[in-house]
């Protein structure tokens, strides 16, 4: 911990920690040398982790990098960060993220975007460590912690993990309480682990999932040791290569990451298969709909009086002004734009063409994945991203699409509530990380990761 506390002083350039515990870290640090000494030590005793900033932290700053949850310290503590502290973990910090994480760069966040460790060649120009969870991949990759709680909504922890060359899992939709963590759209939203390796993941995981009667999406199913899982045997096991995720114009690298990887697999035992999702096409359109629909609805409760800031009245101001200033200056451009988008779609004109559409293509998505196991297939090999980490500023003046477009192999997964792990697969011509998605059956983890291990 003393260890991670100095590093992570020595790399404040790279803006990954917005809020730092070290007092906290000190005192559960100590408390897990006792347990140890008494022979009580669990899997995540005194493992110092940072916590995105997305999880609130009794006591601790918790604003989703946003300027209207200023000064927000909440009353209570997120089942997951209270399931890995009662496991032993300790918080060094919060990290950076996109605003309520919607972002596929952190660029969005209100303390400014977080860096990438990693270089292109030799260039200076500083780089993207994805998003949203953009400071737990920095964090992780820079070792500036031994892992970090992530959130994936569309992509949002395996993305940052393929662009860092960590590793990043997100769980079956409702593996993971949710309560605690402040939402975005949560008929999607899940946490999961972000880490050096498979075996941490898989060990982290484990720690943080399990029923909470307080989330009433999280399923009341016993949860594995999902360390247990990696035998490192695949013999026989059944691969999937969704034929609609080979994209026109997908850099070559990325083509021969994705063959490489079928080899791998091949050459451990599994059968390595051609499938098709046929829907994958509409995932993107359809997540940009359900996603912002649902925060523009969650968000409806940042109002200038229950949490965080209040903007500065004027003379004769009256409660419409309080909350249309409060919000105008209290959320981003992007979390603006989403706002807006949601109630659009949701409006009483247009919820049927835009919102009930999107919910129909959702249902189709996920049985072409249900189509795909029944037949055999256990799980699916796809790129994680269609590039690697792009330079900080360089998508300023795009079009927010061509952010959007990022999530292009990883929304499909969380339309259809699946467990999907991204693995550092090698490097670009350039020398920088590059992830492959694996994505499994609902509730299979520790199958999925057992795969995943065949790949590192
Ligand atoms: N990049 C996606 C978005 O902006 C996914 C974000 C996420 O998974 N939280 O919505």
């Amino acid at each position: 911990t003393e260890a991670c506390l100095t590093e992570i002083e020595a790399a404040d350039a790279l803006g990954a920690f917005v809020h730092k515990t070290p007092e906290i870290a000190l005192e559960q640090a100590r408390a897990a040398d006792a347990r140890i000494k008494a022979g009580e030590a669990a899997a995540m005793t005194g493992i110092p982790l940072g916590i995105k900033d997305l999880f609130c932290t009794r006591g601790v700053p918790s604003q989703a990098a946003s300027r209207i949850l200023e000064g927000f310290r909440p009353e209570y503590e997120s089942t997951v960060t209270q399931n890995l502290f009662d496991a032993g973990a300790i918080m060094l910090g919060k990290l950076n993220m996109d605003e309520f994480a919607m972002g596929s760069s952190n660029e969005t966040s209100v303390y400014g975007n977080a860096v990438n460790p990693w270089r292109r060649g030799n260039e200076d120009t500083a780089l993207t460590p994805g998003g949203s969870s953009g400071g737990s991949a920095s964090a992780v990759s820079a070792d500036l912690c031994l892992a970090a709680t992530g959130t994936d909504t569309g992509g949002s922890i395996r993305q940052p993990a393929a662009f860092t060359g960590i590793t990043g899992l997100k769980p079956t939709y409702g593996r993971v309480s949710r309560w605690g963590i402040v939402a975005f759209a949560s008929s999607l939203d899940q946490a999961g682990p972000m880490t050096k390796d498979v075996r941490d993941a898989a060990i982290m995981l484990t720690a943080m999932a399990g029923h909470d009667p307080k989330d009433s999406t999280s399923r009341d199913l016993a949860v594995p040791d999902f360390e247990a899982a990696l035998t490192g045997d695949i013999k026989g096991k059944v691969i999937g290569i969704p034929k609609e995720y080979r994209l026109d114009g997908m850099p070559a690298e990325i083509e021969k990451l994705w063959e490489d990887g079928k080899a791998m697999l091949a050459d451990a035992g599994a059968k390595v298969i051609d499938i098709t999702l046929p829907h994958t096409k509409y995932a993107l359109p359809a997540y940009y709909v359900i996603a912002p629909a649902e925060a523009s609805s969650n968000l409806a409760r940042y109002d200038g009086v229950r949490y965080g800031r209040r903007a500065k009245l004027a003379a004769g101001d009256g409660i419409t002004e309080m909350y249309e200033k409060t919000r105008a200056e209290g959320f981003g451009a992007e979390v603006q734009r989403r706002v807006m988008v949601g109630t659009y779609v949701l409006s009483a004109g247009f919820y049927d063409a835009y919102y009930n559409r999107a919910r129909k293509v959702r249902a189709l998505i996920k049985r072409d994945f249900e189509e795909a196991f029944d037949q055999g297939v256990d799980a699916i090999l796809t790129p994680a991203t269609p590039s690697a980490a792009f330079g900080l500023g360089e998508m300023a003046d795009a079009d927010p699409v061509q952010m959007y477009l990022n999530d292009v192999f990883t929304v499909t997964v969380n339309l259809a509530g699946l467990p999907g792990i991204s693995v550092p697969a090698g490097l670009d011509a350039k020398g920088l990380p590059l992830g492959l998605q694996l994505i499994g059956k609902p509730w299979e983890e520790g199958d999925l990761l057992n795969t995943a291990y065949a790949l590192e």
